[in-house]
């Protein structure tokens, strides 16, 4: 029977030292260490990192840790989904190791005063809306990356700008760790699992998979992005933050030195905010 589909307790560590002394264990005989940073309420998404992972490495490490670093004082940071011991059995079966769950002091003490200020990749798009986000995300992606010490991490093609911005900052720093990214997984319907989806109504779950639709109509050129942005909200959708066709690699506007390009989209239903993007 393979490792991972026995049952079997996942460690958790909540502290440094713990943490420290779980990864002493695991890497013992010269294991090598995947790792996949979430913030938790788990879906089948971050299972599909979890799992890339675990055929990657011998050893696996998930952290969960809703970052208020990442969040401004106006967003969800109080009501974001949290489900610890359900994400805790989520991730029995699927090759994590270990669990490392942080508390706010355990990142953050009261003397914690740095921050890394990322530009390149994470110019425009996000930022423009949320300008807190990539340094949020980078301080503590490098946080976590320092204390796991990981071989390879493992990120979500789900956000992409960000996807961009952690291989930045892990080129910039030397950090010689191997990001992988992951194609978005996806309800049948054609919507990208987020954790977030769990704030949507009835209607709006409805209403949600018409971006995913309209991503690939631009991508097909059976749309244009103004149209699209028009028939979104005639469909029901609020505020379009942006859709917009980039470089994949730097993010930035295209060029004649771009070689593949990536749509991407952010806007609100009701009182969510959806991103998703597609390869062109
Ligand atoms: P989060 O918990 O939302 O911070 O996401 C943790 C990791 O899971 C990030 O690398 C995300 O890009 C990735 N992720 C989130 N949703 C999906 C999805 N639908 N498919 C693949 N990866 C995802």
């Amino acid at each position: 029977m393979p490792d991972t589909a026995k049952p079997f307790e996942i460690a958790r560590a909540r502290t440094l030292p713990a943490l420290k002394a779980e990864l002493a264990a695991l890497r013992a005989g010269g294991a090598t260490i995947g790792f996949v940073p979430t913030m938790g309420a788990l879906h089948d998404g971050h299972l599909a990192l979890v799992r890339h992972a675990r055929s990657l490495c011998d050893k696996v490490v998930v952290s969960i840790f809703v970052n208020p670093l990442q969040f401004a004082p106006t967003e969800d940071l109080d009501r974001y989904p949290r489900d610890e011991a359900g994400d805790i059995a989520r991730l029995q079966g699927v090759g994590c190791d270990l669990v490392y769950l942080p508390t706010v002091d355990v990142l953050y003490p009261k003397n914690f005063v740095s921050r890394i200020e990322m530009a390149g990749p994470a110019l425009g798009l996000e930022t423009d809306f949320r300008p807190q986000f990539f340094s949020g995300v980078a301080t503590v992606v490098s946080k976590l990356f320092n204390q796991v010490r990981p071989d390879v991490a493992v990120f979500g093609e789900k956000d992409f700008q960000q996807l961009a911005v952690v291989r930045a900052m892990v080129r910039d720093f030397d950090m010689g760790i191997e990001i992988v990214g992951m194609p978005t997984v996806r309800e049948a319907d054609g919507l990208a699992l987020s954790s977030r989806n769990a704030y949507l109504s009835p209607e709006e779950r409805a209403i949600a998979p018409k971006l995913h639709q309209a991503l690939e109509a631009i991508r097909d050129g059976r749309m244009t992005i103004d149209t699209a942005k028009i028939e979104l909200q005639a469909a029901g959708f609020g505020q379009v933050d942006y859709i917009a066709l980039r470089d994949a690699d730097t993010l930035g506007e295209i060029t004649p030195e771009t070689k593949s390009r990536r749509l991407l989209a952010a806007l609100w239903l009701g009182k969510t905010r959806l991103i998703d993007n597609l390869a062109v």
